[in-house]
């Protein structure tokens, strides 16, 4: 069976929307990613740390959706990284409260021997040399390194997220975060200055107008299923990237053809993840939810037109 590696975040976060707000709840990126590529049955491990304040049942969680999590580190007398995030009006951004990095200040992560050869490697939002710590320890060259950032990042230690971002093939941003990144409105120049940068793909999520793959002069474009309530958007990038990483490794097919079906799975994946607070939608979701709406995502997007 092919395997994907996650790095990412376990995390508390705090969350408040215009229809509410929650105490710490379980969060973090590899948690969002790991839940969505848990959905295509694949050998997928979770490498993070996390503090000895993380419950028990939030691990089990994770392992009982078959995540290995032999490479997620337990500092006893250390604190999880915290996130709290509050929402606009418009759902569609968001401020950042309080990021306490707690454990994640001191991470080096060490990649579980098994998972060195993996196929697809998930590198979620973390500093970027935690990032490029994991790459350097794969025995065998990936297919596909997929990279996922934010503007904090940006922010904090550009530097290195552009030597990282060197080495990747597929590197996923929302359209604020490609702005800062390249100085550009545009999100076609954007993407191909990106690309210039070394990622031969660049995916560009726009929430709830969906999202944009490009790979030199090919443009594939998925919108954002139109939904009746978006509670809560946090994860759905993630989501995005896990549902797109996993459907790669279960096809094991890179093409850019493939690509198309793996951006269609991710978009598919995140609209159930804003429908209700953290990651509650995610923890239960049937095979059957899946299919009924990747139906509706068909037929919001197919037309028969003559072309003459
Ligand atoms: P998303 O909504 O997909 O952008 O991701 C939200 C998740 O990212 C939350 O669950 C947070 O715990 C996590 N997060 C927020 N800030 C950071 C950061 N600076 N580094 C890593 N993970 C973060």
């Amino acid at each position: 069976m092919s395997k994907l590696l996650i790095v990412g975040t376990l995390a508390f976060d705090a969350i408040e929307t215009p229809f509410g707000k929650t105490d710490k709840i379980l969060g973090g990126a590899a948690t969002f990613i790991g839940l969505a590529a848990s959905q295509f049955n694949i050998d997928a491990a979770i490498v993070s740390i996390v503090g000895g304040d993380f419950p028990q049942e939030y691990l089990n969680l994770l392992s009982n959706k078959g995540i290995d999590l032999s490479g997620v580190e337990i500092i006893k007398e250390g604190k999880t990284f915290y996130w709290k995030g509050k929402y606009h009006n418009d759902m569609n951004s968001r401020d950042t409260i309080v990021t306490e990095l707690n454990v994640l200040a001191d991470f080096s992560p060490v990649v579980p021997k098994k998972y060195r050869d993996a196929e697809v490697v998930m590198l979620g939002n973390l500093h970027p040399l935690t990032q490029l710590s994991v790459l350097k320890q794969m025995e065998t060259k990936p297919k596909m390194v997929i990279l996922d950032t934010m503007n904090f990042w940006m922010d904090n230690a550009l530097e290195d997220l552009l030597k990282v971002i060197k080495k990747i093939d597929v590197i996923t941003i929302n359209d604020e975060e490609a702005r800062q990144l390249t100085g550009e409105y545009s999100l076609v120049v954007a993407a191909r200055k990106i690309h210039g940068m070394g990622p031969k793909y660049v995916v560009i999520k726009k929430g709830e107008h969906g999202a944009l793959l490009f790979n030199d002069d090919n443009v594939f474009y998925a919108p954002a299923l139109p939904l009746e309530e978006v509670f809560d958007p946090t994860g759905a990038g993630d989501t995005f990237a896990g549902g797109f990483a996993g459907y790669i490794v279960k096809t094991r097919d890179i093409s850019f053809e493939n690509m198309k079906n793996a951006i269609i799975y991710g978009s598919t994946l995140a609209s159930f993840c804003v429908e209700k607070f953290g990651t509650q939608r995610m923890e239960n979701l049937s095979s059957g939810d899946i299919q009924k709406r990747l139906q509706q995502f068909k037929s919001l997007t197919q037309f028969e037109i003559e072309l003459t």
